[in-house]
């Protein structure tokens, strides 16, 4: 745990968040400022500040953040209108908080290009 990172304290309880999934390496809740009618951060409980940082044997973990990100959208009912699984990477990525999440987007028509 990272002491000044939201997202660390998010996944061990400080904020008492409402986790719409959780297990013993992962948790997901809701964006507390919503970009689509749903918009749900999945992020590993282990402070990792950039996916570039990732490592080879962290495939298991990403794989995990997707299949999961998958089950989100199928009990969120967005998965036959469709979805958007994003992770930002960076200053001119978008990156804002510096702890890995996969945002999920669904709801409504996603624009392309992104902006
Ligand atoms: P990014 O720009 O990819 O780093 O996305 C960070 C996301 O985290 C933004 O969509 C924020 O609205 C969201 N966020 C930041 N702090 C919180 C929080 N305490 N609870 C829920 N979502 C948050
Ligand atoms: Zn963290």
């Amino acid at each position: 745990m990272e002491q000044d990172c939201v997202f660390c304290k998010i996944a061990t309880g400080v904020f008492d968040t409402q986790f719409v999934y959780q297990d013993e390496k992962l948790v997901a809740f809701r964006d507390m400022n919503p970009q689509a009618p749903v918009h749900i951060l999945i992020i590993p409980r282990r402070h990792i500040p950039q996916i570039r940082q990732l490592k080879g044997n962290d495939d298991k973990l990403v794989g995990r953040m997707i299949l999961v990100a998958i089950k989100l959208a199928e009990q969120e009912q967005i998965s036959e209108s469709g979805y958007r699984l994003v992770f930002n990477c960076g200053e001119n990525g978008g990156q804002e908080v510096d702890h890995i999440h996969l945002h999920l987007f669904g709801g409504r028509k996603m624009t392309w290009p992104p902006g």
